[in-house]
Protein backbone atom coordinates (compact mmCIF):
# COMPACT_ATOMS: atom_id res chain seq x y z
CA UNK A 1 0.00 0.00 0.00
CA UNK A 2 1.35 3.58 -0.80
CA UNK A 3 1.83 6.61 1.42
CA UNK A 4 -1.27 8.87 1.74
CA UNK A 5 -1.52 11.15 -0.98
CA UNK A 6 -3.21 14.62 -1.26
CA UNK A 7 -5.05 14.50 -4.47
CA UNK A 8 -5.28 11.43 -7.13
CA UNK A 9 -6.79 12.47 -10.53
CA UNK A 10 -8.19 9.40 -12.57
CA UNK A 11 -8.59 10.99 -15.82
CA UNK A 12 -6.17 12.93 -18.84
CA UNK A 13 -8.55 14.70 -21.26
CA UNK A 14 -8.71 18.67 -20.44
CA UNK A 15 -10.55 18.23 -17.22
CA UNK A 16 -7.85 16.14 -15.84
CA UNK A 17 -4.71 17.80 -17.07
CA UNK A 18 -6.26 21.33 -15.72
CA UNK A 19 -7.05 19.65 -12.57
CA UNK A 20 -3.20 18.42 -12.43
CA UNK A 21 -1.45 21.64 -13.33
CA UNK A 22 -4.03 23.76 -10.76
CA UNK A 23 -2.98 20.98 -7.64
CA UNK A 24 0.72 20.52 -8.84
CA UNK A 25 1.12 24.23 -8.82
CA UNK A 26 -0.45 24.46 -5.22
CA UNK A 27 2.46 21.79 -3.96
CA UNK A 28 -0.16 18.70 -4.06
CA UNK A 29 2.06 16.91 -6.19
CA UNK A 30 -1.11 15.00 -7.68
CA UNK A 31 -0.71 11.61 -8.78
CA UNK A 32 -2.60 11.42 -12.40
CA UNK A 33 -4.00 7.70 -13.55
CA UNK A 34 -3.83 9.01 -17.10
CA UNK A 35 -5.72 5.88 -19.19
CA UNK A 36 -3.79 2.63 -20.67
CA UNK A 37 -4.97 3.61 -23.83
CA UNK A 38 -6.76 6.95 -24.47
CA UNK A 39 -4.39 8.92 -22.19
CA UNK A 40 -5.23 12.71 -23.16
CA UNK A 41 -8.57 12.15 -23.77
CA UNK A 42 -11.02 12.56 -26.83
CA UNK A 43 -8.97 15.42 -28.43
CA UNK A 44 -6.34 12.85 -29.12
CA UNK A 45 -8.79 11.33 -32.05
CA UNK A 46 -9.25 14.98 -33.64
CA UNK A 47 -7.64 16.87 -36.09
CA UNK A 48 -7.91 20.98 -35.91
CA UNK A 49 -9.20 22.70 -33.03
CA UNK A 50 -10.00 26.37 -33.76
CA UNK A 51 -11.84 27.10 -30.48
CA UNK A 52 -9.69 26.65 -27.63
CA UNK A 53 -9.13 30.10 -26.61
CA UNK A 54 -5.05 30.91 -26.97
CA UNK A 55 -4.59 29.44 -30.18
CA UNK A 56 -5.01 31.92 -32.90
CA UNK A 57 -4.31 29.89 -36.06
CA UNK A 58 -6.00 26.57 -34.30
CA UNK A 59 -3.65 23.68 -33.13
CA UNK A 60 -4.38 19.58 -34.03
CA UNK A 61 -5.74 17.75 -30.49
CA UNK A 62 -3.21 16.18 -30.06
CA UNK A 63 -0.01 18.79 -29.86
CA UNK A 64 -2.74 20.41 -27.55
CA UNK A 65 -2.94 17.44 -25.29
CA UNK A 66 1.01 17.03 -25.57
CA UNK A 67 1.12 20.60 -24.48
CA UNK A 68 -1.70 20.27 -21.29
CA UNK A 69 0.20 17.41 -20.26
CA UNK A 70 3.81 18.86 -20.56
CA UNK A 71 2.49 22.32 -18.43
CA UNK A 72 0.81 19.93 -15.87
CA UNK A 73 4.25 17.45 -15.37
CA UNK A 74 6.51 20.58 -15.28
CA UNK A 75 5.14 21.55 -11.83
CA UNK A 76 5.23 18.12 -10.83
CA UNK A 77 1.97 16.25 -12.01
CA UNK A 78 3.20 12.51 -11.50
CA UNK A 79 1.68 11.14 -14.55
CA UNK A 80 0.44 7.30 -14.71
CA UNK A 81 -0.07 5.89 -18.66
CA UNK A 82 -2.39 3.64 -16.61
CA UNK A 83 -6.23 2.44 -15.60
CA UNK A 84 -7.90 2.59 -12.62
CA UNK A 85 -9.54 -0.79 -12.05
CA UNK A 86 -11.53 -0.55 -8.84
CA UNK A 87 -12.04 2.25 -6.37
CA UNK A 88 -13.23 2.56 -2.54
CA UNK A 89 -13.66 6.03 -1.77
CA UNK A 90 -16.21 6.31 1.00
CA UNK A 91 -13.72 6.56 4.39
CA UNK A 92 -11.27 9.70 4.80
CA UNK A 93 -8.96 7.54 3.04
CA UNK A 94 -9.54 6.75 -0.66
CA UNK A 95 -8.24 3.96 -2.14
CA UNK A 96 -8.00 3.60 -5.84
CA UNK A 97 -6.44 0.69 -7.40
CA UNK A 98 -4.15 0.26 -10.96
CA UNK A 99 -4.26 -2.50 -13.55
CA UNK A 100 -1.53 -4.32 -11.92
CA UNK A 101 -3.65 -4.72 -8.46
CA UNK A 102 -1.09 -2.19 -6.44
CA UNK A 103 -3.60 0.34 -4.36
CA UNK A 104 -3.09 4.10 -4.03
CA UNK A 105 -3.99 6.24 -1.21
CA UNK A 106 -5.54 10.07 -1.38
CA UNK A 107 -7.08 12.23 1.17
CA UNK A 108 -9.20 13.86 -2.13
CA UNK A 109 -10.47 12.58 -5.22
CA UNK A 110 -10.69 13.82 -8.62
CA UNK A 111 -12.75 11.78 -10.95
CA UNK A 112 -12.04 13.41 -14.98
CA UNK A 113 -12.45 10.12 -17.05
CA UNK A 114 -14.97 11.73 -19.70
CA UNK A 115 -18.00 10.51 -21.73
CA UNK A 116 -17.52 8.34 -24.99
CA UNK A 117 -19.81 9.37 -28.07
CA UNK A 118 -22.00 6.48 -29.16
CA UNK A 119 -20.75 5.36 -32.58
CA UNK A 120 -22.78 3.40 -35.48
CA UNK A 121 -20.30 0.36 -35.75
CA UNK A 122 -19.60 0.79 -39.47
CA UNK A 123 -16.52 0.15 -41.06
CA UNK A 124 -15.36 4.03 -41.91
CA UNK A 125 -16.45 5.31 -39.41
CA UNK A 126 -12.92 5.60 -37.20
CA UNK A 127 -10.47 6.04 -40.32
CA UNK A 128 -12.99 9.14 -41.42
CA UNK A 129 -13.61 10.43 -38.26
CA UNK A 130 -12.00 13.99 -38.55
CA UNK A 131 -12.27 13.70 -42.32
CA UNK A 132 -16.21 14.53 -42.80
CA UNK A 133 -17.49 12.41 -39.93
CA UNK A 134 -18.18 14.06 -36.64
CA UNK A 135 -19.37 14.03 -33.34
CA UNK A 136 -19.84 17.69 -32.38
CA UNK A 137 -21.53 19.97 -34.65
CA UNK A 138 -19.97 22.59 -32.26
CA UNK A 139 -17.04 21.86 -32.92
CA UNK A 140 -16.84 20.84 -36.37
CA UNK A 141 -19.96 22.63 -38.02
CA UNK A 142 -17.91 26.08 -39.09
CA UNK A 143 -15.41 22.94 -41.20
CA UNK A 144 -18.71 22.30 -43.60
CA UNK A 145 -20.00 26.02 -45.06
CA UNK A 146 -22.11 25.36 -48.04
CA UNK A 147 -21.54 21.94 -48.01
CA UNK A 148 -24.71 18.51 -47.83
CA UNK A 149 -24.35 17.45 -44.58
CA UNK A 150 -26.37 14.18 -42.96
CA UNK A 151 -27.07 14.25 -39.49
CA UNK A 152 -27.89 10.89 -37.59
CA UNK A 153 -30.29 10.31 -34.40
CA UNK A 154 -33.96 11.31 -33.60
CA UNK A 155 -33.68 12.75 -30.45
CA UNK A 156 -32.99 16.42 -28.94
CA UNK A 157 -28.96 16.39 -29.59
CA UNK A 158 -29.61 15.53 -33.20
CA UNK A 159 -32.24 18.55 -33.58
CA UNK A 160 -29.62 20.82 -32.04
CA UNK A 161 -27.06 19.30 -34.35
CA UNK A 162 -29.17 19.98 -37.69
CA UNK A 163 -30.49 23.15 -36.72
CA UNK A 164 -26.90 24.74 -36.00
CA UNK A 165 -25.48 23.20 -38.80
CA UNK A 166 -28.07 24.75 -40.94
CA UNK A 167 -26.55 28.01 -40.43
CA UNK A 168 -23.31 26.58 -42.68
CA UNK A 169 -24.85 24.16 -44.87
CA UNK A 170 -26.24 24.23 -47.53
CA UNK A 171 -28.40 21.43 -46.68
CA UNK A 172 -29.10 19.16 -43.77
CA UNK A 173 -30.71 15.71 -43.86
CA UNK A 174 -31.38 13.86 -40.67
CA UNK A 175 -31.71 10.53 -41.00
CA UNK A 176 -33.38 8.82 -38.61
CA UNK A 177 -35.01 5.31 -38.00
CA UNK A 178 -37.83 5.74 -37.50
CA UNK A 179 -40.69 7.87 -38.37
CA UNK A 180 -41.30 9.86 -35.25
CA UNK A 181 -38.64 11.61 -33.65
CA UNK A 182 -37.77 11.66 -29.92
CA UNK A 183 -37.03 14.92 -29.73
CA UNK A 184 -38.91 17.34 -27.48
CA UNK A 185 -41.86 19.36 -29.23
CA UNK A 186 -40.42 22.34 -29.45
CA UNK A 187 -36.93 21.17 -30.99
CA UNK A 188 -39.02 19.36 -33.54
CA UNK A 189 -41.03 22.34 -34.54
CA UNK A 190 -37.69 24.26 -35.06
CA UNK A 191 -36.31 21.67 -37.22
CA UNK A 192 -39.36 21.10 -39.09
CA UNK A 193 -39.42 25.23 -40.35
CA UNK A 194 -35.78 24.84 -40.92
CA UNK A 195 -36.05 25.32 -45.22
CA UNK A 196 -32.61 23.90 -44.97
CA UNK A 197 -33.42 20.73 -43.10
CA UNK A 198 -35.24 17.48 -44.86
CA UNK A 199 -35.94 14.24 -43.19
CA UNK A 200 -34.70 11.03 -44.12
CA UNK A 201 -37.60 8.50 -42.37
CA UNK A 202 -37.61 4.75 -41.22
CA UNK A 203 -33.75 5.16 -42.47
CA UNK A 204 -30.34 4.07 -40.89
CA UNK A 205 -26.77 4.35 -42.39
CA UNK A 206 -25.61 1.42 -44.12
CA UNK A 207 -21.91 2.48 -45.65
CA UNK A 208 -20.06 5.17 -45.19
CA UNK A 209 -17.93 5.75 -48.11
CA UNK A 210 -14.94 8.61 -49.43
CA UNK A 211 -11.70 8.21 -49.77
CA UNK A 212 -9.83 10.21 -48.23
CA UNK A 213 -12.69 12.32 -47.29
CA UNK A 214 -16.32 11.56 -46.64
CA UNK A 215 -18.23 11.56 -50.06
CA UNK A 216 -21.73 10.00 -49.84
CA UNK A 217 -23.18 7.54 -47.75
CA UNK A 218 -25.35 4.37 -48.27
CA UNK A 219 -29.20 4.40 -46.46
CA UNK A 220 -31.03 1.31 -45.61
CA UNK A 221 -35.12 1.75 -45.41
CA UNK A 222 -35.46 0.00 -41.69
CA UNK A 223 -38.68 -1.42 -43.23
CA UNK A 224 -38.29 -2.36 -47.05
CA UNK A 225 -34.76 -3.01 -46.81
CA UNK A 226 -34.02 -0.59 -50.40
CA UNK A 227 -31.04 1.27 -50.10
CA UNK A 228 -30.14 4.46 -51.63
CA UNK A 229 -27.30 6.59 -52.25
CA UNK A 230 -26.73 10.17 -50.44
CA UNK A 231 -23.99 12.44 -51.38
CA UNK A 232 -23.06 14.56 -48.46
CA UNK A 233 -19.29 15.41 -47.66
CA UNK A 234 -20.94 15.73 -43.36
CA UNK A 235 -21.93 13.59 -41.40
CA UNK A 236 -22.65 14.07 -37.93
CA UNK A 237 -23.34 11.06 -35.05
CA UNK A 238 -26.00 11.99 -32.91
CA UNK A 239 -26.84 8.84 -30.96
CA UNK A 240 -26.00 9.61 -27.63
CA UNK A 241 -22.95 9.38 -25.42
CA UNK A 242 -22.16 7.07 -22.37
CA UNK A 243 -20.20 9.21 -19.62
CA UNK A 244 -17.77 6.83 -17.99
CA UNK A 245 -19.00 6.29 -15.03
CA UNK A 246 -19.22 2.27 -14.61
CA UNK A 247 -16.70 2.36 -11.74
CA UNK A 248 -18.04 4.69 -9.20
CA UNK A 249 -21.68 3.16 -10.30
CA UNK A 250 -22.28 1.92 -6.27
CA UNK A 251 -20.35 4.47 -4.49
CA UNK A 252 -21.16 8.01 -5.95
CA UNK A 253 -24.42 9.11 -7.24
CA UNK A 254 -25.36 9.41 -10.89
CA UNK A 255 -28.06 10.85 -12.82
CA UNK A 256 -30.74 9.14 -14.88
CA UNK A 257 -28.49 9.34 -17.84
CA UNK A 258 -25.67 7.68 -15.67
CA UNK A 259 -23.95 11.19 -15.43
CA UNK A 260 -21.75 12.06 -12.21
CA UNK A 261 -23.90 14.19 -9.98
CA UNK A 262 -22.41 17.32 -8.43
CA UNK A 263 -23.20 20.00 -6.15
CA UNK A 264 -23.38 22.95 -9.08
CA UNK A 265 -21.58 25.10 -9.16
CA UNK A 266 -18.85 23.41 -7.24
CA UNK A 267 -17.33 19.73 -8.45
CA UNK A 268 -18.16 18.43 -4.68
CA UNK A 269 -19.76 14.61 -5.40
CA UNK A 270 -21.59 12.93 -2.66
CA UNK A 271 -18.74 11.81 -0.60
CA UNK A 272 -16.04 14.37 0.81
CA UNK A 273 -12.91 14.35 -0.73
CA UNK A 274 -14.27 13.56 -4.13
CA UNK A 275 -14.59 15.90 -6.76
CA UNK A 276 -15.97 15.53 -10.52
CA UNK A 277 -15.18 17.56 -13.36
CA UNK A 278 -15.29 17.45 -17.67
CA UNK A 279 -17.80 15.65 -19.84
CA UNK A 280 -18.37 12.65 -17.03
CA UNK A 281 -20.65 15.41 -14.95
CA UNK A 282 -21.58 17.55 -18.06
CA UNK A 283 -24.21 16.74 -21.09
CA UNK A 284 -24.78 19.91 -21.78
CA UNK A 285 -21.74 21.55 -22.87
CA UNK A 286 -19.24 19.05 -23.24
CA UNK A 287 -16.22 21.01 -25.58
CA UNK A 288 -12.63 21.39 -24.15
CA UNK A 289 -12.75 24.69 -22.75
CA UNK A 290 -15.78 23.91 -20.33
CA UNK A 291 -14.02 20.95 -19.38
CA UNK A 292 -10.64 22.96 -18.82
CA UNK A 293 -12.83 25.02 -16.73
CA UNK A 294 -14.49 22.50 -14.10
CA UNK A 295 -11.22 20.62 -14.15
CA UNK A 296 -10.06 24.33 -12.67
CA UNK A 297 -12.82 24.36 -10.40
CA UNK A 298 -12.02 20.49 -8.98
CA UNK A 299 -8.47 21.41 -7.81
CA UNK A 300 -9.39 24.53 -5.97
CA UNK A 301 -12.30 22.71 -4.38
CA UNK A 302 -9.50 19.99 -3.30
CA UNK A 303 -7.40 22.24 -2.48
CA UNK A 304 -9.86 24.11 -0.05
CA UNK A 305 -11.11 20.51 1.09
CA UNK A 306 -7.38 19.77 2.34
CA UNK A 307 -6.33 23.13 4.09
CA UNK A 308 -9.98 22.56 5.98
CA UNK A 309 -8.12 19.49 7.19
CA UNK A 310 -5.14 20.89 8.26
P1 LIG B 1 -11.89 13.21 -22.04
O1 LIG B 1 -11.19 14.12 -22.95
O2 LIG B 1 -12.85 12.23 -22.61
O3 LIG B 1 -10.80 12.44 -21.18
C1 LIG B 1 -11.15 11.43 -20.29
C2 LIG B 1 -9.91 10.70 -19.88
O4 LIG B 1 -10.20 9.79 -18.82
C3 LIG B 1 -9.27 9.86 -20.97
O5 LIG B 1 -7.93 10.20 -21.03
C4 LIG B 1 -9.40 8.42 -20.49
O6 LIG B 1 -8.28 7.66 -20.82
C5 LIG B 1 -9.43 8.63 -19.00
N1 LIG B 1 -10.04 7.52 -18.27
C6 LIG B 1 -11.29 7.02 -18.41
N2 LIG B 1 -11.48 5.98 -17.56
C7 LIG B 1 -10.32 5.85 -16.88
C8 LIG B 1 -9.85 4.94 -15.88
N3 LIG B 1 -10.63 3.97 -15.39
N4 LIG B 1 -8.59 5.07 -15.42
C9 LIG B 1 -7.76 6.05 -15.88
N5 LIG B 1 -8.16 6.93 -16.83
C10 LIG B 1 -9.40 6.82 -17.32
N6 LIG B 1 -14.21 20.11 -28.00
C11 LIG B 1 -13.85 21.37 -28.31
O7 LIG B 1 -13.92 22.25 -27.45
N7 LIG B 1 -13.37 21.66 -29.56
C12 LIG B 1 -13.23 20.73 -30.53
O8 LIG B 1 -12.82 21.05 -31.67
C13 LIG B 1 -13.60 19.40 -30.23
N8 LIG B 1 -13.47 18.41 -31.15
C14 LIG B 1 -13.78 17.14 -30.80
C15 LIG B 1 -13.58 16.13 -31.74
C16 LIG B 1 -13.86 14.82 -31.41
C17 LIG B 1 -13.64 13.73 -32.43
C18 LIG B 1 -14.36 14.50 -30.12
C19 LIG B 1 -14.67 13.08 -29.74
C20 LIG B 1 -14.58 15.50 -29.19
C21 LIG B 1 -14.28 16.82 -29.51
N9 LIG B 1 -14.48 17.85 -28.60
C22 LIG B 1 -14.10 19.12 -28.91
C23 LIG B 1 -15.03 17.59 -27.26
C24 LIG B 1 -13.89 17.49 -26.24
O9 LIG B 1 -12.93 16.60 -26.72
C25 LIG B 1 -14.43 17.00 -24.90
O10 LIG B 1 -15.46 17.86 -24.47
C26 LIG B 1 -13.32 16.99 -23.87
O11 LIG B 1 -12.22 16.18 -24.30
C27 LIG B 1 -13.82 16.44 -22.53
O12 LIG B 1 -12.75 16.44 -21.66
P2 LIG B 1 -12.70 15.49 -20.38
O13 LIG B 1 -11.40 15.80 -19.73
O14 LIG B 1 -13.93 15.63 -19.59
O15 LIG B 1 -12.72 14.00 -20.93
Amino acid sequence: MSDVRNVIIIGSGPAGYTAALYTARASLKPLVFEGAVTAGGALMTTTDVENFPGFRDGIMGPDLMDNMRAQAERFGAELVPDDIASVDLSGDVKKVTDSAGTVHQARTVIVATGSQHRKLGLPREDELSGRGVSWCATCDGFFFKDQDIAVVGGGDTAMEEATFLSRFAKSVTVVHRRDTLRASKAMQERAFADPKISFSWDSEVAEIHGDPKLSGLTLRNTKTGETSELPVTGLFIAVGHDPRTELFRDQLELDDDGYLKVDAPSTHTNLTGVFAAGDVVDHTYRQAITAAGTGCSAALDAERFLAALS
